[in-house]
């Protein structure tokens, strides 16, 4: 059908949009303005403020693009927001951080890479559309443009922003990822979701062990151990060290801890589920892995993000915090001449910690 056509009922476009979205693996659907409402552009512009953001400094490059996402996508009238539960079934997470010598891996970063997945079926999807009423124009993202995906998901009606920031559904809790289609269609729009239920529990803030959310709402970047373990390329304060325990790659606790997740479902989609054993490992056989080996077995994976030298970086904090034993030693002794002063750093400090307990 060309892009001239006189267009369908839109009530009726959406209905068929989220049906074709819930085949495609997507658990929910929402559609919103593309505008992002100004109390979230001043949150963020005041979250700026303080430096809450650490080093990443796009995060306060293109503000004026977070501030009307329309312009990402000529033409753009609508949103649609999309929710992909990532929790994989029977992963230990409050047990495997009771156990200091193994690993403890963000649950959306054991299996592969979600961009990959949602960019293709979102693709997918507005080719579906396009079939139906013709070329108006899609455009598809997920994390890969400076997009307020939070305030914008809300004002889909997926949920409502919890005190740890992270967006949280009432029927499925917070562990989802989110992707958009920016759409020249004028499809009808949904009900922002204004109530919040946090209520008067703070337990994602009392419970952050490095103490990074300082406010509702408020997480200090340069606190939070996803960014000290992910996107923080240089040292991690000695002061948090102790308090990182045995995550080495990113951390859940504010939503193990939210008692919304008493609702979460688990995912059934094959490349969120557990590789390499990363659910259940020892942090010495991580620590052990050659770069070919990292490069290797993270291949597709989101910790490839972090880069070989990060992943030694944390787990060596991690063995820090392990119990003495003769493994732990010599696995961190084995990297004490490692060619990057920020491993060897790290290494030092963590037999420190062994030679003065
Ligand atoms: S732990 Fe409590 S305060 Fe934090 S997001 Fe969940 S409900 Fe809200």
């Amino acid at each position: 059908m060309p892009s001239d056509s006189p267009l369908p009922d839109m009530e009726k476009l959406t209905e068929k949009i989220r049906i074709w979205a819930r085949e495609l693996g997507f658990q929910a659907m929402g559609v919103s303005k593309a505008e992002v409402p100004e109390r979230d552009v001043e949150h963020l512009k005041q979250w700026l403020a303080k430096s809450f953001h650490g080093d990443m400094g796009y995060m306060a490059q293109h503000l004026a693009l977070r501030a009307n996402p329309a312009e990402l996508h000529p033409g753009a009238l609508r949103v649609l927001s999309f929710r992909m539960d990532y929790l994989p079934a029977e992963t230990e997470t409050v047990k495997l951080l009771g156990e200091p010598e193994k690993a403890y891996v963000s649950r959306y970063a054991l299996g592969r890479d979600y961009h990959k997945l949602i960019r293709k079926r979102l693709t997918q999807l507005g080719k579906q559309i396009e079939a139906e009423v013709g070329e108006h124009g899609f455009r598809a993202f997920v994390d890969s443009a400076p997009i307020m995906e939070r305030p914008i998901a809300q004002q889909a009606g997926l949920g409502w922003m919890g005190k740890h920031s992270l967006i949280i559904n009432r029927q499925a809790g917070s562990f989802f990822f989110l992707g958009e289609l920016f759409t020249n269609l004028p499809l009808p729009v949904d009900e922002p979701y204004e109530t919040n239920h946090c209520g008067r529990c703070t337990s994602c803030m009392d419970k952050c062990p490095t103490g990074a959310i300082v406010a509702p709402y408020q997480v200090d970047a340069r606190r939070c151990i996803s960014y000290l373990t992910i996107e923080n390329k240089g040292s991690i304060p000695e002061e948090l060290r102790p308090l990182m325990g045995n995550r080495i790659y990113g951390c859940d606790d504010c939503q193990l801890v939210c008692p919304w997740n008493r609702f979460t479902k688990s995912t059934k989609e094959s490349d969120f589920q557990p590789r390499h054993n990363l659910d259940a490992s020892d942090l010495v056989d991580l620590f052990n892995w050659t770069e070919e080996q990292f490069l290797e077995r993270t291949a597709g994976s989101p910790i490839r993000r972090a880069g070989y030298e990060s992943w030694l970086r944390n787990i060596a904090v991690a063995l820090g915090n392990a119990p003495f034993c003769d493994d732990v030693i010599s696995a961190l002794n084995s990297r004490l001449n490692s060619p990057s002063k920020l491993v060897k750093e790290h290494v030092s400090w963590a037999l420190h910690q062994h030679l003065t307990d």
